[in-house]
């Protein structure tokens, strides 16, 4: 396993965000975890990133406890993640938005980070006309491909998506979707959270089923979906 969390719990306060949970991300997949509002998704991976504390557990990257190492120390290993919602910086450029995402390397001006730069225009050729504009002008699925091309600047391992598709125009979602098995196909492994579970599901090769911070279900994506009363309770009955 390339990222393993094991008997993971976060709280809020007193409130129990996560309880005990544990799961793995095997190098190459996609991994999804779905789950309604408030289930957890967004803080397992917040605490993977290292944005919040773990109050039990632990988190192992690439053979490492990474359990209590600093964010950027995380993000130098391998892993980096594109945030829930308009998580780019509204006054920096586009351009700005994704040296940020290279900070950990120091190397902007060399032939590696150019070819992260091209990979990210050609993934997303809207960013490549738009270098100059200002982050916070740019509409809501603009600035989800800039968070997710500022993520992937960071060349990771591993790249955790808080709901990628979130707000987004139908055709915008298949979009992102297909964007998202091509990051997959270049080698990178994708640690995906979604409320578009049936999207999400097809494509992933593990997922797993948040309830009130703890893991109810887990399996191969598409056997998920398939099952009657998942559909039922996470894909609108379709
Ligand atoms: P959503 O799909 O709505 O984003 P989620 O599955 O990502 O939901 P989380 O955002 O991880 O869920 O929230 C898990 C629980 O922790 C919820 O009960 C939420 O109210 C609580 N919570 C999240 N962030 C905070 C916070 N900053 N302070 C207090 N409680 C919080």
């Amino acid at each position: 396993m390339l990222l393993e969390v094991e008997g993971l719990c976060v709280n809020y306060g007193h409130i129990e965000a996560i309880r005990d949970i544990s799961f793995g991300v095997e190098e190459g997949t996609i991994t999804t975890l779905i789950g309604a509002n408030g289930a957890g998704k967004t803080t397992t991976l917040k605490t993977i990133s290292g944005l919040r504390p773990v109050r039990a557990g632990r988190i192992v990257f690439d053979g490492t406890d990474i359990t209590h190492l600093p964010p950027y120390e995380r993000v130098k290993m391998g892993l980096s993640q594109s945030p829930e919602g308009r998580g780019c910086f509204p006054g920096m450029t586009v351009r700005e938005n994704l040296d940020m995402g290279a900070f950990v390397r120091k190397d902007t001006r060399t032939p590696a980070y150019q070819q992260d730069l091209d990979r990210v225009f050609d993934l997303f050729p809207r960013l490549s006309e738009r270098v100059n504009q200002m982050a916070g002008t740019m509409s809501g699925g603009e600035q989800q491909m800039l968070a997710m091309g500022r993520a992937l600047m960071a060349r990771p391992k591993v790249v955790l998506l808080d709901e990628p598709s979130m707000g987004l125009a139908p055709k915008l979602i298949a979009q992102i979707f297909a964007i998202i098995d091509e990051i997959r196909a270049q080698g990178t492994t994708v640690l995906l959270v979604e409320q578009n579970a049936a999207q999400a599901l097809k494509r992933s090769d593990s997922a797993h089923i948040l309830e009130t911070g703890r893991i109810i279900r887990s399996g191969p994506g598409r056997d998920l979906a398939g099952d009657a009363s998942v559909k039922a309770a996470y894909l609108g009955g379709d």
